[in-house]
C-alpha cells in the first residue's frame, strides 16, 4: 500500500515538475511550433490529428509500391542481357507513415530527426510507424528490419544513422530483430537532396554491399548467403527516413538482392512519401 502511495507521489511531483518546466521553457510543436501542453510530445493534438497519413499499410498494392517495383523492373531489364528478365521477381511492398511535401510543415518531422538530431522526436514517429506496421498482414512475417547504412565517415560525424532511430522502433513494434550487420554503405555518397533524379541514381548506385563476413564466395565466383548469419530470415524489411525517387531503396534492395535468392522478400517503409495521395 505505501509503495502504491509511494509511486502515485513520484507521478504527482514528476507531473508537476513536468508542468512547471514547460512554463519556464515551453515545449514547441515541431510542425505548428505552439506551445505543448504537458500531455503533448512533439506535435500539439490538432496537427497530430492531421498527420496526411499514406494508410498504404492498409494496402498491399500502392503508389509508394508501384513506384518502387517499376525501379527493380527496370533495373532487372538492364541487367538482362537478352531483354528478358533473368528472373521472376515478386511485387515488393512499400509503404510509409506520411505525405512527404518539401514544402509543408509536416517535412519538420524528418528535418528534426536528420538536422537537429531530434532523437525522441525520431523515436516517437519510429513508434507511430511501427504500430501501423504490426496491423499490416501482408508485413505480418517480416523477420528482420534493415535500417539503410549511413558511410561510417557521415554516421560518425552525425553521431547517429536517422534510419537507425526509426528502424529500432519498428523492430520492437514488429517484435524482431534489427539487423545492422547485413547490409553496409561502402561508398561515400553526396547528399541526395540537390541533384536531379538521374543523379540520384548514378549517386547511389553501387553504393551499397552486403557485409563481406555475411557472404561467401562460392567456387563459382557467384556470392551465397552464409547460412549461419541469415538462415532464421525470410522477409527483410528495410527502413528508411523518407522514399523520395526510391533510389537508394533500390541500391539498397539490388545489394540485398545480389545475395538473397528471389525467395526471400524484401520491403521497405519510411517515414515520409514524396507522392500525391
Ligand atoms: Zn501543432
Amino acid at each position: 500500500m505505501r509503495e502504491v502511495e509511494g509511486k502515485a507521489l513520484k507521478d504527482i511531483v514528476q507531473y508537476g515538475l513536468k508542468a512547471v518546466l514547460d512554463l519556464l521553457v515551453p515545449r514547441r510543436c515541431i510542425v505548428c511550433e505552439s506551445a505543448l501542453a504537458s500531455s503533448e510530445k512533439h506535435l500539439c493534438r490538432e496537427c497530430l490529428d492531421d498527420i496526411p497519413h499514406t494508410y498504404y499499410w492498409l494496402r498491399k498494392f500502392n503508389p509508394m509500391a508501384d513506384k518502387f517495383n517499376a525501379l527493380i523492373q527496370e533495373e532487372l531489364e538492364r541487367i538482362s542481357l537478352d531483354g528478358t528478365h533473368p528472373y521472376h521477381e515478386e511485387y515488393a511492398y512499400a509503404t510509409a507513415l506520411f505525405f512527404y511535401r518539401a514544402d509543408s510543415d509536416y517535412s519538420h518531422i524528418s528535418r528534426q530527426l536528420k538536422y537537429h538530431s531530434n532523437i525522441p522526436a525520431g523515436k516517437f514517429f519510429g513508434q507511430q510507424l511501427g504500430a501501423r506496421l504490426a496491423r499490416a498482414e501482408h508485413l505480418a512475417d517480416v523477420d528482420a528490419v534493415i535500417p539503410i547504412p549511413l558511410h561510417w565517415t557521415r554516421r560518425w560525424s552525425r553521431g547517429y544513422n536517422q534510419a537507425e532511430v526509426i528502424a529500432r522502433e519498428v523492430a520492437t513494434a514488429l517484435g524482431v530483430n534489427l539487423r545492422t550487420d547485413i547490409l553496409e554503405r561502402c561508398r561515400r555518397t553526396r547528399t541526395q537532396t540537390k541533384l536531379s533524379i538521374e543523379g540520384k541514381a548514378a549517386n547511389v548506385k553501387g553504393a551499397f554491399r552486403v557485409r563481406p563476413d555475411i557472404v561467401q564466395s562460392s567456387g563459382s565466383g557467384t556470392k551465397k548467403a552464409d547460412a549461419s548469419a541469415i538462415s532464421d530470415l525470410k522477409h527483410l524489411l528495410i527502413i528508411d527516413d523518407i522514399f523520395t525517387t526510391g533510389s537508394t531503396a533500390l541500391a539498397c534492395y539490388s545489394a540485398l538482392r545480389d545475395t538473397f535468392p528471389p525467395s526471400f522478400r524484401i520491403s521497405i517503409a519510411t517515414l515520409g512519401f514524396v507522392g500525391e495521395a
